[in-house]
């Protein structure tokens, strides 16, 4: 058996070493891992009644249509249901798009570094991937313009970017999308939205009436701290999501993901507390840089980048010594950074100490 042409020489994403592992490999009692983006805090207090609940139903199939979570999610973002396509994390999301809408004739245009899972999917579809580098850590939409062409099919926005945490601003969103061809998609990736607090973070939803080319990814696996259940959704006109609607297992959102979701967007409370210690925690680093001279992107996100002017494999296998996990820069596009997903006050203390120590 032989896979296709444009499978061969992929490989599967590689999540790093488990927790355990590592503990074991290094003969440390704790291992924390910073370099999947989660939430520190965990999820909802609410979350695990749902999920005891939603157990009796286990032998059942679940509702694929997801229909409590839809009908709470619409009601959230004040869209319509049949505006909603949730997936098994935003993850499934993307490929279900992918899978639905490219061909080998076609391109899609990303920016790089970006998160890796747009290129992926369409290096499948044997798509050709246009690649525009960061400008300043920013997406360059102007050059991201230029790059569409007649074959381009879809546009990733990643906002804020994964890894850089930097973001695109309303304005520029909002003329960039305007001069997009009508049949080309605009996709704005925004899996960290709930973290952001600038106040000129482009409010994509009530774009979707004037652009039925506009698709908008969340995700409850960062802020709603359900990494593990697997849920994210899309949003964008009725026509598309029934589109594309068919490329989705039928099953593809289990019952305890479903029940555990729609439990958690009660909580609002529990978002906003993690929203704002993100934020006063992101200080602690961003001070850590200023006193020591090292650049980083002014991240929106629940992971910083910082550039710590040593090769990321040395600032990784450091903190690795000190139990902490974090993201290579040097596997992101950034040779001499680190990214470190936000810990809790002590986590962050502990690794600022460590570098601090080090550098
Ligand atoms: N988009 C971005 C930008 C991400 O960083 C991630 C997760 N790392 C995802 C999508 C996928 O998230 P999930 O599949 O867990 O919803």
């Amino acid at each position: 058996m032989r896979v296709k042409e444009s499978m061969v020489g992929l490989t599967p994403y590689q999540p790093g070493k488990p927790i355990e592992e590592v503990k074991r490999e290094l003969g440390l009692d704790e291992v924390i891992k910073l370099a999947s983006n989660e939430n520190p805090y965990g999820c909802s207090p609410r979350v695990e009644k749902a999920i005891q609940e939603a157990f009796k139903d286990i032998a059942v199939y679940p509702d694929g249509y997801a229909r409590a979570l839809r009908e709470k999610t619409a009601e959230m973002l004040d869209v319509t249901e049949d505006q909603l396509i949730f997936g098994n994390g935003s993850d499934e999301v993307i490929l279900i798009l992918c899978r639905s809408v490219l061909t080998a004739e076609d391109n899609i245009v990303t920016a790089t570094p970006t998160f890796p899972q747009y290129r992926h999917n369409a290096v499948i579809e044997g798509t050709e991937v246009r690649e525009v580098p960061l400008t300043d850590g920013v997406h360059d939409l102007d050059a991201m313009l230029e790059a569409i062409d007649e074959h381009t099919k879809m546009v990733f926005v990643c906002n804020p970017n994964n890894p850089s945490g930097t973001y695109v601003n309303a304005k520029a969103f909002e003329t960039f999308i305007e001069q997009v061809p009508e049949d080309v998609l605009v996709i704005s990736d925004e899996a960290y939205f709930e973290y952001v607090s600038a106040e000129d973070y482009p409010d994509t939803l009530p774009l979707l009436k004037q652009f039925p080319n506009l698709l908008i990814l969340r995700t409850f696996s960062k802020a709603y701290g359900l990494a593990s259940l697997r849920v994210g959704y899309g949003v964008g006109h009725p026509d598309l999501i029934r589109a594309i609607d068919p490329g989705r297992e039928p099953f593809n959102t289990n019952s305890m993901a479903q029940a555990a979701a729609l439990s958690a967007l009660d909580d609002e409370e529990f978002i906003q507390a993690c929203h704002d210690k993100n934020k006063q925690e992101m200080k602690k680093y961003e001070d850590f840089c200023h006193n020591n001279g090292f650049a980083f992107y002014p991240s929106q996100a629940n992971f910083i980048l910082m550039n710590l002017n040593k090769p990321g494999g040395e600032i990784f296998d450091y903190l690795l010594s000190k139990g902490f996990i974090t993201r290579n820069g040097e596997a992101l596009g950034f040779p001499t950074s680190v990214r470190i997903t936000l810990g809790t006050p002590e986590q962050n203390d502990k690794i600022i100490t460590e570098l601090t120590k080090w550098l």
